[in-house]
């Protein structure tokens, strides 16, 4: 775990033994699970350390200056939460970008939405082969949970990985959302002209781009964004419309 102990180190994070021990069990399970439930296509070790966890672990750099971190961040002495945070990971697939940041951060208190049950059934059993708590492992769709009352707008920190396009995605991740919190979509390319044809829906939905920041990784060419968004308002209720409308007919 020598490549994400060192992207992390330059992402503000000081990685321990327990930590990189805690990824090594997560890499060795993801492909002992991926031979038959196809998690992810990246399996390579050096690869799942950069384009998985250290990926993951980029959302940090959404979060320094936030009221999220704890001042001891400012003076370099590793980053930590300054109060245990509620979190959702919308479209979770194996993990990511959720539970990377769980080890990192413990305190964090993680919802990890998945509609696929093989997913979610490997999401299970890593969350406990890791002996994470306060991780809840959810099967659904975004469109059903921001209809929820115990879902809709309680989450402090909103976050998706490669679930959809930016219009949709916001349809998504907003409802979820509590007034003042944050929503991070990871991005590769084009993150400007991405936001920008969802400018309409991230307004309508009570959101607002607070910023994109790049994102470079150790031992990756491309650059990756990171698209901040901040709630600033109620999402009216009919929003998320029902399963699947999102997608059919983008705001
Ligand atoms: N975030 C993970 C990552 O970056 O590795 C998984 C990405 S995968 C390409 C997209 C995942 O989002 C799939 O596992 C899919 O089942 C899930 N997904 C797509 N739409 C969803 C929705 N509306 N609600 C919940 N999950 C959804």
């Amino acid at each position: 775990m020598k490549l994400l102990r060192e992207g992390a180190r330059q992402l503000g994070l000081d990685l321990t033994q327990e930590h990189l021990q805690a990824f090594q069990v997560y890499y060795e399970e993801l492909i002992a699970w991926n031979a038959k439930f196809n998690l992810t296509a990246i399996t390579e070790y050096e690869q799942v350390q950069i384009r998985h966890f250290l990926d993951s672990l980029s959302c940090v750099k959404a979060l320094v200056g936030s009221e999220y971190l704890s001042p001891a961040a400012a003076e370099g002495r590793g980053l930590h939460l300054a109060r245990p945070l509620t979190c959702i990971d919308v479209g979770s697939g194996a993990g990511f970008p959720g539970l990377p940041l769980k080890i990192v951060f413990p305190r964090l208190r993680l919802t990890l939405l998945e509609a696929t049950g093989k997913k979610v059934t490997f999401l299970e059993h890593i969350v406990e082969r890791l002996g994470l708590r306060q991780v809840t492992v959810l099967k659904g769709r975004a469109e059903e949970l921001g209809q929820m009352a115990k879902h809709r707008e309680h989450y402090d920190l909103v976050l998706a990985r490669a679930v959809a396009e930016m219009p949709v995605l916001a349809e998504y991740l907003l409802p979820l959302c509590r007034l003042g919190g944050l929503c991070i979509a990871q991005k590769g390319s084009d993150a400007q002209a991405k936001v920008a044809s969802a400018q309409r829906a991230i307004a309508i939905l009570g959101g607002r781009l607070k910023k994109i920041i790049p994102v470079e990784l150790t031992g990756l060419a491309e650059t990756r964004y990171l698209v901040v968004l901040e709630k600033t308002a109620r999402t009216p209720e009919k929003y998320p419309r029902r399963p699947g409308m999102p997608t059919k007919r983008p705001l």
